[in-house]
């Protein structure tokens, strides 16, 4: 299942036609993609080569195309700007109230073993004249969760993201990850999460707003 998704998705770049992944309009060159495609296929074909493996054996055929497609579409956050994405979506409203955005489904590759760490982002930001579609709060953190990574890094770039796009009086964004290459080596038990915060201006410096912020994280 997971697998087909990819595949769908990664021929966008491949096939002759946009469905949103290039900027349209922008000499969006396929054929250069085509080239980094194929480089990436002979690498991993090296890098199973060198692992052992037999890279002519049925089930391995188009694995190396199969992976370099896949990674495409796992990193394809680089492409992606947040400018872009938030275009049209910021609108002036007096609301000063504290929006709150929780369990946004996060998934991104560590950028020193690059292997997957996923889990949960949660956002709350105290608005200052401008507010955004929440849905475009999950947009920005899989803009910046589909590059390498480090969660600590990834974490602060949501939050100035936030801050940057909405100038609010305070952000806070938590995520909670599970990260592979600790649980696969060992070091980390499966449902060990790793919990990263970043809070700016009132979440910083207003601590029964942040430890509200906190709270409704613990409840389901
Ligand atoms: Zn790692």
């Amino acid at each position: 299942m997971m697998s087909e998704v990819i595949e769908e998705y990664s021929n966008m770049y491949i096939d002759g036609q946009h469905k949103g992944l290039c900027k349209e309009g922008k000499d969006c060159d396929h054929s250069a993609n085509a080239d980094r495609v194929s480089q990436m296929e002979k690498s991993y074909k090296n890098i199973l080569t060198e692992l052992g493996e037999d890279v002519n054996r049925e089930g391995l055929l188009r694995t190396p195309l199969r992976a370099a497609k896949a990674m495409q579409f796992l990193t394809k956050g680089y492409n992606e700007s947040i400018k872009e994405i938030l275009n049209g979506a910021i609108f002036d409203e007096n609301h000063e109230e504290v929006v709150i955005v929780k369990d946004i489904e996060m998934f991104s590759l560590c950028e020193h073993h690059l292997v997957p760490f996923f889990g949960k982002a949660h956002i709350a930001y105290l608005p200052n004249k401008k507010v955004v579609g929440l849905s475009k709060l999950a947009r920005i953190v899989e803009v910046y969760s589909r590059r390498f990574q480090v969660q600590e890094r990834l974490t602060k770039q949501i939050a100035s993201a936030i801050s940057e796009a909405l100038e609010p009086a305070g952000v806070a964004v938590v995520i909670e990850a599970v990260h592979m290459c600790m649980v696969m080596r060992g070091v980390q038990k499966m449902n060990a999460s790793t919990v990263t915060s970043v809070m700016l201006g009132s979440f910083n410096e207003d601590q029964d707003l942040r430890r509200e912020f906190l709270s409704l994280l613990k409840k389901n």
